[in-house]
C-alpha cells in the first residue's frame, strides 16, 4: 500500500475496511483519541481483523503519522453515528486516531508536536478532498451518547487559528435563563432546533431528556469546554448562535 500523504512516516496496513458505496468521497474528517494505555496497543487493535475497527491514520504523541487504510476505502471508526441528517458516516469520512490514553486510562493534554502534525494532516486531507471547515468533527459530536473523544482537552481553538475546522470564541455565560434536563416546552424546542441545524442528532420534541443533555455535553467539549455540565446556559446558546451565523 502506497501512502496517500507525503506526511506519512510508516504504513501499517489494516484489513478492516470496505468499499465506499456509490463512489462516495469523504466530506468529513472525524477526530478520535485512541483511548488505550499505549499507542502500540491501539495500533494492534486497529489492525486486528477480530476487532473490526480501523482508521485511516494514527498520529503518535511524538508526531509520527501511520497510515492504516487507503483514503479511497471506507475505514471503520465512527460506529453508530449521526450528523446533518446522515447516519453512515464511515462512508463519507476520513478517520484520524490521535494517540492519548483517554478518559479511562489517564487523559492528558495533547503534546504540541502532535497537534502541529494533526493540523498538517487535516490540511493535507482537507485540501485533497475539499473538506469544508464545518466538516472537521469530534467523534463525540457524531455519537454523543457513546463517545467522549477526543475530549475537552483537544485544542480546537489552536486548530482554528491554523485554518483548520470551525470554531468561534465561546460566549461567556452571563447568568440569566438556562435550560436543563427535565425542562419542557417551546424554549427547549428552539434550542434543539439550533443543535440540529448545526448537525447534532437530537429530536426536536421540546423535551430536554438524556439525548439533549448528552448532545449539549458534546457541544461543550468541542466549543465551550470550560464547563461540561450538559446545561444549556446563556453562554452555550450564544456560542451555538455564533457558530450558526458564521458557517
Ligand atoms: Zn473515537
Amino acid at each position: 500500500m502506497t501512502p496517500d500523504s507525503a506526511l506519512v512516516d510508516r504504513v501499517v496496513a489494516s484489513p478492516n475496511h470496505g468499499e465506499r458505496p456509490d463512489g462516495r468521497v469523504p466530506d468529513l474528517i472525524i477526530l478520535h483519541y485512541t483511548g488505550m494505555v499505549s499507542g502500540e496497543a491501539a495500533i494492534e487493535r486497529l489492525t486486528d481483523p477480530a476487532s473490526s475497527v480501523s482508521a485511516h491514520y494514527v498520529v503518535e504523541e511524538d508526531g509520527r503519522i501511520l497510515q492504516l487504510v487507503p483514503e479511497m476505502r471506507r475505514a471503520w471508526h465512527a460506529g453508530v453515528s449521526f450528523w446533518q441528517g446522515s447516519q453512515d458516516l464511515n462512508s463519507r469520512s476520513m478517520g484520524i486516531e490521535i494517540v492519548n490514553p483517554g478518559h479511562e486510562h489517564g487523559y492528558r493534554p495533547f503534546p504540541d508536536v502532535q497537534m502541529r502534525v494533526v493540523i498538517e494532516l487535516c490540511r493535507d486531507c482537507g485540501e485533497r478532498w475539499s473538506i469544508p471547515p464545518v466538516g472537521i468533527l469530534a467523534h463525540s459530536d457524531i455519537a454523543p451518547a457513546r463517545k467522549e473523544d477526543p475530549g475537552e482537552l483537544f485544542p480546537w481553538d489552536q486548530l482554528f487559528r491554523a485554518g483548520i475546522g470551525h470554531w468561534v470564541e465561546p460566549a461567556l455565560s452571563s447568568g440569566g435563563r438556562f435550560l436543563m434536563q427535565g425542562d419542557r416546552g417551546q424554549p427547549v424546542e428552539a434550542y434543539q432546533g439550533l443543535l440540529a441545524a448545526y448537525g447534532y442528532g437530537v429530536s426536536i420534541d421540546g423535551i430536554f431528556g438524556d439525548e439533549t443533555r448528552l448532545a449539549t455535553v458534546a457541544f461543550q467539549r468541542h466549543f465551550r469546554p470550560q464547563r461540561l455540565d450538559g446545561v444549556a446556559d446563556a453562554g452555550v446558546i450564544a456560542t451555538l448562535h455564533k457558530l450558526l451565523v458564521s458557517r
